[in-house]
């Protein structure tokens, strides 16, 4: 039962309110994605590396008078914003980290999924020559964000002692990527207290790896990140596959990096993560075929989404049996994933990415339909 947006004491349930028949379903708590670039999930992957760090990459792919790019960014900032909050519900994704700049207003409750907004940021050493003064410009309580040693060449290397001498690594700190480090930056990593956000496909198809087990096995925190469509290979679905085949976690350690883990390292202490009383009702809901919940984010198919207890998505089985809460919502097709019902005006974001990217509209490289 939700109360005001919340999880009521389970011995309250029954009691009043919205019933919803989950019977033959398993309830999760809503997914976190810890790093995405919202406004870049219309794109392709740009570019055909492998190359030596990101650096290189951007110089590489920044064309913005060419072709993709261009018809791309001809895209309104805002709908390309909403197409990268309709990406992550899709996934059963409740909460997101956006890295760059929050348009606060944008990112409201009239918004696909949660957005964090609580946190600073830098870009990186490469592109931010304030991060100190960012650094500590943001809340004590407030998490830090930013990409770190996105590379395999001895400057990425070096970005983990420099930082670490700039005094902007610790327990509030989320290292993005952090794919050159050896085991003397782990070390330096793991005794700050800083966490990872690990986006293995973008890893892959940028540098050719991604973090090595002796990172992952570490103990330092890691949480699952998107990264956007210019590198990743899909969707948060496609990167607990990845994180399963390349990093070889088991299905219940994925789990954790899309839940507990997300949650810890964005500092989100309001229940996210879990299914707990008085916590924030963003539930996940699956079809119940035995399986555990790790096994359920296997090829994950969300049947009902829900953030603060209204239904945000719905499979199109739970829309014709009559589930409550569809008010507001738009039929959308995903190649190779079927129809579902999700609560962004897919009619007007489809017409405006159609005017300008033409009739083929992918999103994380999957076609969408209306
Ligand atoms: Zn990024």
């Amino acid at each position: 039962m939700v109360q005001r947006g919340r999880l009521a004491p389970f011995d309250m349930c029954g009691k009043s309110g919205t019933h919803f028949d989950l019977s033959g379903h398993l309830i999760l708590p809503g997914l976190i994605n810890a790093h995405d670039h919202l406004e870049f999930n219309l794109f392709p992957r740009l570019g055909i590396g492998p190359w030596c760090n990101a650096s290189d990459w951007a110089s590489d792919i920044y064309q913005p008078k060419k072709s993709p790019v261009r018809e791309n960014l001809l895209v309104p900032k805002q709908i390309r914003y909403m197409w990268g909050g309709v990406k992550n519900l899709l996934c059963g994704v409740t909460t997101v980290a956006h890295h760059n700049a929050c348009p606060a207003a944008l990112f409201s409750a009239r918004f696909p999924v949660r957005v964090v907004r609580r946190f600073g940021w830098a870009h990186s050493l490469a592109f931010s020559q304030d991060i100190p003064d960012r650094y500590r410009r943001t809340p004590a309580r407030w998490p830090f964000i930013l990409h770190v040693a996105e590379g395999i060449d001895q400057r990425a290397r070096l970005e983990i002692p420099q930082l670490d001498k700039l005094g902007v690594i610790s327990r509030r700190t989320i290292l993005v990527h952090a794919v050159g480090i050896s085991s003397r930056e782990l070390e330096t990593i793991r005794k700050r207290g800083a966490s990872i956000a690990w986006c293995p496909s973008s890893n892959i198809f940028t540098l050719g790896r991604t973090l090595r087990p002796e990172t992952l096995c570490s103990g330092v925190p890691i949480a699952l990140g998107t990264d956007s469509a210019m590198t990743a290979e899909g969707d948060l679905i496609d990167e607990m596959r990845v994180a399963r085949e390349a990093g070889g976690l088991a299905g219940s350690q994925v789990c954790k990096l899309v839940t507990t883990n997300a949650a810890r390292a964005l500092r989100l202490n309001d229940g996210r993560g879990t299914i707990a009383e008085h916590g924030v009702a963003d539930l996940l809901v699956v079809r119940d075929n035995g399986q555990t919940p790790a096994e359920a984010l296997t090829n994950l198919r969300p049947e009902l989404v829900m953030i603060a207890g209204r239904v945000m998505l719905a499979s199109d089985r739970l829309a014709k049996d009559g589930v409550p809460g569809m008010r507001g919502l738009h039929s959308l097709e995903v190649e190779g994933r079927g129809r579902c019902f999700v609560r962004a005006n897919i009619p007007k974001l489809y017409d405006a990415a159609v005017r300008t990217i033409g009739p083929e509209v992918r999103l994380a490289g999957k076609r969408v339909f209306q």
